[in-house]
């Protein structure tokens, strides 16, 4: 992946533009979707979250929404062999050819296996694996209190709670609290993470791209982090 570097100037063939194709990974309630929406915003990428795919698809009732719902609503992993195809597909569209940021793929060493040989067969490469990393009683207190509403603003309940309890701010509907945000089932959701997905933080950290940040921060702490780190990847990825 290079540019056209010092003789890529006016009159020449345009130099094709680098790749960011970046990965997120950490457990449920790490602040993913945050990141990503502003990362999103900083690089210009598409973002493609499989836990918003699947959200979606079970509302309207396609057979992917079927097969997955079930497995959603306990906590578990749908199966690989539902999601992996579902994913490839985004990643392989030509919206994501420039890059892209993958939030909740892989998260299994097969989902991981799958896209790198469905990248090996494009010549392309991942750039980074961009870990969160939030500990266990943190990421109950975080997801036992989160609150959306029907749009998808998030709010919760301590750290950010609505001006109306119970009440969108923006549109006044009624908050809800996404039946995987129950505490039995956050507890299940962790025990997938670590037993399943956890496994790829030394599978990325092999492969020399794990970035590793503390999801602990506030916000807007993390996401100037993971900036800068993505900003020097870019450019050395340009050099
Ligand atoms: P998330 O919003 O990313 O926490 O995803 C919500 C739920 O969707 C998860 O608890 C899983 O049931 C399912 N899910 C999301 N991404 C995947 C994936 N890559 N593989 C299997 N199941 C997934």
């Amino acid at each position: 992946m290079t540019t056209g570097g010092p003789g890529a100037g006016a009159g020449s063939l345009r130099a094709p533009v680098s790749e960011l194709n970046l990965i997120l990974l950490g457990p449920p309630g790490a602040g993913k979707g945050t990141q990503a929406e502003r990362i999103t915003e900083d690089f210009d990428l598409p973002y493609i979250s499989t836990g918003d795919i699947l959200r979606e698809a079970v509302k309207s009732g396609t057979e992917l929404g079927r097969q997955a719902k079930e497995y959603m609503d306990r906590g578990e992993l749908v199966p690989d062999d539902v999601i992996i195809g579902v994913i490839l597909e985004k990643v392989e569209s030509p919206e994501a050819a420039d890059g892209f940021i993958l939030d909740g793929f892989p998260r299994t060493v097969a989902q991981a296996e799958a896209l790198d040989q469905a990248f090996a067969k494009l010549g392309r490469e991942l750039t980074a694996a961009i870990l969160l990393d939030v500990p266990d009683e943190e990421v109950v207190r975080r997801l036992s209190g989160r609150r959306i509403s029907p749009a998808g603003r998030v709010y919760h309940v301590d750290f950010n709670p609505p001006k109306v309890p119970g009440r969108c701010d923006v549109d006044g509907s009624e908050l809800i609290q996404r039946d995987d945000d129950k505490p039995e089932v956050i507890r299940k959701r962790l025990e997938v993470y670590h037993s399943s997905t956890a496994p790829l933080i030394g599978y990325y950290e092999d492969k020399g791209i794990l970035r590793r940040f503390d999801g602990t921060m506030a916000p807007t702490e993390v996401h100037d982090h993971i900036r800068a780190t993505i900003a020097t990847l870019k450019l050395e990825d340009e050099l």
